[in-house]
């Protein structure tokens, strides 16, 4: 097995013992080669997401608003969330006399907003902040605009049913290619959760056998037990000891 790229060296071909995919599902599949059956490619092409697209915008203030996110959810304007990244952390931002919000759009690609051009995104932004009266135009001195594809993968009826047959699908004729992470597992988790996916992948390659589709959305492996939480109810990633491998011929 191997994998074939293309990148800044032309076309490069990688053969190993072992492979991790975080690339989407989808993707993944129609790239295989040869082809898996017609009823694989059409679970693939069945997965469906929802794309992302956020409008950063400079504001000649210091103090904007307390919060740190803000749903929105006035039907007079399109943003969905504005997150006020200076109150996550000071260090967000490089002049902290300045704000600095991200107006984030819940879109499909190729839609009328992701396709407008950025200048019209940022005054659509522009106007939307000062009609939520979070700041006025004047103080807004500039925006960028960020395009993410494929930021959520869609839970509709049939999903898991998708995933399952490309699940069985790798398991049975690609027993060495883990599958890990938010789209690698189409799975609507966090940070933590693709994390944990891929270390316990990282263990599997050093001879250990985890199901990495029993990590659940608290990124906890669900064979592990409750006294490996800390107090603020975070897992304990440093006690993998406590983990219990699937046995032998289980999958
Ligand atoms: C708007 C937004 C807000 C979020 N907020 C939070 C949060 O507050 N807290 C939190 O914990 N999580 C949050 N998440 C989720 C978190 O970002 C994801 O769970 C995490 O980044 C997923 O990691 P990953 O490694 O699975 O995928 P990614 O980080 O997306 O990595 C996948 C990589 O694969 C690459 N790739 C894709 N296709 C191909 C291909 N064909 N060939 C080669 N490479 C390819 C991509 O370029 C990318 O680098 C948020 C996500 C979004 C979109």
């Amino acid at each position: 097995m191997a994998v074939a790229t293309e990148g800044p060296n032309g076309a490069e071909r990688f053969h190993g013992s072992h492979f991790i995919s975080s690339m989407p599902m989808r993707d993944l599949v129609r790239v295989l080669n040869p082809l898996p059956p017609e009823k694989v490619l059409e679970a693939a092409e069945s997965l469906r997401y929802r794309d992302f697209l956020l409008v950063g915008l400079i504001i000649n203030r210091k103090d904007v608003c307390p919060d740190n996110w803000i749903y929105v959810h006035d039907p007079e304007v399109r943003v969905g969330r504005i997150q006020n990244f200076k109150n996550w952390s000071p260090a967000m931002v490089p002049d902290l006399e300045q704000t600095s919000l991200g107006m984030e759009y819940f879109v499909f690609e190729n839609d009328d907003l992701w396709s407008s051009p950025d200048s019209e995104l940022i005054d659509l932004a522009r106007r939307e902040v000062e009609h939520l009266r979070l700041a006025r135009a004047d103080e807004i001195s500039d925006g960028v605009v960020i395009r993410m594809p494929k930021a959520y993968p869609i839970y509709d009826r049939d999903w898991e049913q998708h995933v399952a047959t490309i699940r069985s699908y790798i398991e049975i004729n690609l027993p060495n290619l883990q599958l890990v992470g938010r789209n690698g597992m189409h799975r609507y988790n966090n940070q933590d959760h693709s994390m944990m996916t891929a270390i316990y992948a990282a263990r599997n390659v050093m001879g250990a056998r985890y199901d990495l589709w029993k990590v659940n959305s608290e990124a906890e492996y669900q064979e592990e037990q409750t006294e490996s939480h800390h107090a603020s109810g975070r897992p304990a990633y440093a006690e993998p000891a406590r983990v219990t491998p699937i046995p032998e011929g289980e999958s």
